[in-house]
């Protein structure tokens, strides 16, 4: 017996694109940028701190620090 079936190809990544000018990362993780038509710069900030604090930390706490900085502390 001969195995003739032949085993499929592992499909390359896929290629993750944005228009020219716009954020690869922003369209490949939201679909969109700061650059597209009707977002503007905040938007995609408060969306990268969101992912990042649901990544780091799946509590309720705010974004913003409770306490100053050991550098603000010190004035
Ligand atoms: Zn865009």
């Amino acid at each position: 017996m001969c195995d003739t079936e032949e085993q499929p190809k592992p499909s390359p990544p896929p290629l993750h694109t944005a228009p020219p000018g716009h954020s690869r990362a922003g369209h490949r993780v939201f679909g969109w940028c700061s650059r597209c038509t009707g977002r503007e710069v905040w938007e995609e900030l408060l969306a990268w701190r969101t992912r990042q604090n649901q990544a780091d930390d799946r509590s309720e706490a705010p974004d913003r620090a409770t306490a100053p900085s050991k550098e603000a502390a010190r004035g």
